[in-house]
């Protein structure tokens, strides 16, 4: 039997992957074994490019020189020291740049390994912040409808994607959820009134409950797991005002968002919005290692500060927080940002994305397409003209990318929404090539079936 085959068998066996329904593994499974740029190789030597950056962290491409060097420099002093009471070098250097670049007012960084984890922690910070304070009633959040957080039982919360969430209910807190402002499927199909509508939902559930509400969380600028869903413009700026104007938190989740992925360093940044607390994961490292932080402002720090017995302490922490390989390879990658001027590129590489995916309204099933900056969703339906859904249990948007992989192109599918979140470095004419993969994928199984 080949070494590939029985990796396979082994596979099989063993693994249990996650978000993954194992049938569908045993009969198409696939095992990476190198990767290099922004292609990626299978044990059968096939190659792919990595049409969704490994599940939305790469950056810089696969094997990059420098960020290699950054992690073989850092093993020859040393792999791991606790971050509990103390500290290392690279995670103090890594927590000086974070407060540089991320929106004014975010001044302290709490490390973590995901996202999921930064998450955890931005809602007991929250929570905390409030009790800290004196203040007992604020310990409820507000979250957007369709928003992901994370899969762990507090991210889950605060998470409204009701196949992934609802069988964990009984498990859950409550949270109030609002209507996130989802263009397509409103009635209008105006993005103003849209936008209006959902700001006025929002204003008055904090209205009548703002007295036991610790915050409001919501990924900017465009919700991922959801669907590749982008606000209208002037959204994420009302959410501030109202969070400003009733007394709440606002928390910014970018852990898919972070990192020039939108064009810009953070999308918070694209309408000048200063969060409570911040959550950063996914390109942190450029896609290598799990780092992820929750950064927060002065007066959030200030109020777990003090003396000993006043148990204000912040209680949590991850064995593996603040690692020194995962911290030196992100200062790496923030480097990288500077010297190869990546968000620059993103920029400019976008409106090129852009116009190459307008390509993709010939087909007759792409009902809508959505993108910001290297973040991209493209939404089938059965029906252009009333936008009916395909019944969800024909599963499409899989089929898509079971094709795609034929065709030479990895991705993975939310729903009926085909997602297309290649690394930043991908040149244009890399970037062609997936798209044209994509929408060959998608007519041969919509249309020439
Ligand atoms: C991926 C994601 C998370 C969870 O991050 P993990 O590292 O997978 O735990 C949280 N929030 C958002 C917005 C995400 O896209």
């Amino acid at each position: 039997m080949s070494k590939h085959q029985q990796l396979i068998d082994k596979s099989r066996k063993y693994l249990w992957l996650p978000f993954t329904q194992m049938k569908d593994y045993e009969k198409d499974p696939l095992i990476i074994e190198s990767g290099s740029g922004v292609k990626v190789k299978d044990t059968e030597g096939n190659e792919y490019y990595d049409g969704f950056s490994s599940v939305w962290l790469n950056v810089h491409g696969h094997c990059k020189r420098e960020l290699d060097e950054a992690i073989r420099m850092q093993l020859e002093k040393i792999a791991h020291s606790t971050l509990l009471g103390m500290t290392n070098i690279p995670a103090t250097e890594l927590a000086e740049q974070l407060v540089h670049i991320t929106p004014d007012g975010l001044e302290r960084v709490f490390y973590s390994d995901s996202g999921a984890e930064a998450v955890e922690i931005a809602l007991k910070m929250a929570f905390q912040y409030w009790c800290n304070k004196g203040v007992r009633e604020k310990q409820k959040f507000v979250t957007m409808r369709n928003g992901y957080h994370g899969d762990t039982i507090g991210a889950v919360s605060v998470g409204s994607i009701d196949i992934f969430h609802q069988i964990y209910q009984p498990l859950l807190f409550d949270s109030f959820k609002v209507s996130y402002p989802y263009v397509y499927r409103h009635p209008s199909s105006n993005p103003e009134i849209c936008r209006e509508e959902c700001l006025q939902e929002l204003k008055a559930t904090l209205e009548r409950h703002h007295r036991e509400i610790a915050a409001v969380i919501l990924e900017p600028m465009i919700q991922g797991a959801g669907g590749m869903i982008t606000m209208p413009q002037g959204f994420l700026s009302g959410v501030e005002s109202l969070c400003r104007e009733y007394d709440v938190l606002l928390i910014a989740d970018e852990v898919a968002t972070g990192f020039g992925r939108t064009g810009r360093m953070f999308a918070c940044d694209h309408e000048g919005v200063r969060p409570d607390i911040m959550t950063i994961a996914k390109g942190i490292t450029g896609g290598y290692l799990p780092v992820a932080a929750t950064i927060t402002t002065g007066q959030i720090y200030d109020a777990f500060y003090a003396d000993y017995r006043e148990l204000k302490t912040f209680f949590h922490g991850h064995s593996y927080t603040g690692n020194q390989l995962g911290c030196a390879v992100a200062l790496s990658n923030l480097e990288l940002f500077k010297k190869e001027n990546v968000i620059e590129n993103v920029r400019k590489k976008s409106v090129f994305i852009r116009k190459e995916l307008k390509t993709l309204h010939d087909l007759e099933h792409v009902g809508d397409i959505r993108q910001l900056g290297f973040m991209a969703g493209i939404e089938l339906v059965e029906e252009k003209e009333t936008k009916r859904p395909y019944e969800w249990g024909r599963r499409l948007g899989y089929q898509v990318t079971l094709k795609m992989r034929q065709l030479g192109m990895l991705s993975r599918p939310l729903g009926d929404t085909i997602v297309f979140m290649p690394p930043l470095s991908s040149s244009e004419e890399e970037l062609k090539e997936m798209i044209r993969i994509m929408k060959e994928a998608i007519f041969q199984i919509t249309e020439d079936e």
